[in-house]
């Protein structure tokens, strides 16, 4: 078969829902082209942000980074910076990270990093050996959601940039719609999270895209593929919505990106609902929807388990995080 686009090359990937065969270099050029749109559309980026971007070191946020730098790369003002959270996962999350800091030292990209032990004065392998029976998915998100905001506070970011793609986003809704109700659902949904107090505002450029395109992607810019999986899994609960989007996605082509637009619509009601509902944690000051955010509320029951944590302190006010080169400064290019 040959490609829809360039209509000369062999297609390596036939895109269902659109009916659209593309061959590899029309795959990237075309993915990398939806990416832009998506930015431009939901208004991510501002030509002289200073981006921080989350990466893990596995195929979605190295091809986050890849096609940021590409796509920045006419924008002079714009500064990308990788940023890396050690959550203390022996010999998964070690390897990975390993690989992240070389991928970003490759395209020219200075990184940054801290962990859970420097944040939170403990780690998850710790965690889940206090908790047995327990989720770590449940609190791993959390406090890995909130050591990336104060890193990228602290580095004075515009942006944090997160590789959630279409998959992820679709079984996210559907997660939040069984376990947390409609306006968590909602208020996970949108690209961009709004400007709020504490809050290095969110956003997700790879959230329309399925997880089988940057997997495609990866492989077609020789980025590496890990094949080790985290040893906590994802949940029980969260494998059955994947294997069942999957399986509806294959009956009825486009159904996640249905589920997505259901989802931003909803996403975009929330926003308005949580200006008027914006707290700060009574704690450490950050972001949170009650008296406490739910990164203290973790770290205070860790410590009532009798595991010392380090005082969660502010954004902006923390301990520095390791770093492989200084922060990029204000005039610095991407
Ligand atoms: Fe953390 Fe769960 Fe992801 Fe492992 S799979 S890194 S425990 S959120
Ligand atoms: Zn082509």
């Amino acid at each position: 078969m040959k490609c829809s686009a360039c209509k000369s090359s062999n297609a390596i990937y036939f895109r269902k829902n659109e009916g659209v065969a593309l061959c590899g270099s029309c795959l990237i050029g075309n993915l990398e082209d939806k990416v832009r749109r998506a930015i431009s559309k939901y208004a991510m980026l501002k030509p002289s942000d200073r981006v921080a971007v989350a990466v893990s070191g596995g195929k979605d946020s190295l091809s986050l980074l890849k096609i940021l730098s590409r796509l920045t790369a006419r924008f002079p003002d714009c500064e990308l910076v990788a940023v890396m959270v050690d959550e203390g996962i022996r010999g998964y999350r070690d390897r990975a990270l390993s690989a992240a800091k070389a991928f970003s030292e490759g395209l020219g990209i200075p990184w940054a990093m801290t962990s859970f032990r420097q944040l939170y004065g403990t780690d998850l392998d710790e965690m889940a050996a206090s908790r047995p029976g327990s989720n770590p998915c449940s609190y791993c998100a959390i406090l890995r959601r909130n050591a990336l905001n104060r890193l990228a506070g602290e580095l004075g970011a515009d942006k944090l940039a997160l590789a959630h793609n279409l998959d992820d986003e679709a079984q996210t809704f559907i997660l939040n719609l069984i376990q947390g109700g409609p306006e968590r659902a909602a208020r996970a949904s949108s690209p961009i999270t709004p400007h709020r107090p504490g809050l290095v505002p969110r956003i997700k450029p790879l959230s329309g895209i399925p997880e089988m395109e940057i997997a495609l992607y990866a492989h077609l810019n020789g980025i590496p593929i890990s094949s080790s999986a985290c040893p906590y899994g994802r949940g029980a609960l969260r494998n059955d919505v994947r294997a069942a989007l999957n399986l509806l996605e294959l009956r009825h082509p486009g159904i996640k990106h249905s589920i997505i637009k259901s989802a931003r619509y909803w996403g975009e009601l929330a926003q308005c609902a949580s200006r008027a509902g914006a707290k700060s944690c009574g704690i450490c000051g950050g972001p949170s929807s009650g008296d406490i955010c739910k990164a203290c509320a973790i770290a205070e029951e860790t410590r009532r388990r009798g595991i010392a944590v380090g005082r969660p302190v502010s954004p902006r006010a923390g301990p520095r995080p390791t770093q492989a080169r200084s922060p990029p400064s204000a005039d610095a290019g991407p």
